[in-house]
């Protein structure tokens, strides 16, 4: 199992819930560090799911917040 937009085969498509503007990709999750970086425990994600899920985060300029979003792996 492989994220798509990880490894360069998808860019990350997604829009804001609330303005629909496109949103800027931020990057996997857990390759976000620092103090702000939100944690999310993706273990129990992926054992909760038949399939995997590989959260990245993306920015919203317009409303200035960053939405998770939720990208499903390949097979
Ligand atoms: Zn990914
Ligand atoms: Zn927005």
């Amino acid at each position: 199992m492989f994220c798509p937009v990880c490894n360069g085969l998808q860019t990350l498509t997604a829009n804001c819930d609330n303005c629909r503007a496109p949103l800027s990709d931020l990057g996997r999750m857990a390759d976000l560090t620092g103090p702000y970086a939100p944690y999310e425990p993706l273990d129990i994600l992926e054992q909760s799911e038949s399939m995997a899920i590989c959260n990245h985060m993306a920015f919203c300029l317009n409303c200035e917040q960053s939405i998770n979003v939720s990208i499903m792996e390949w097979s």
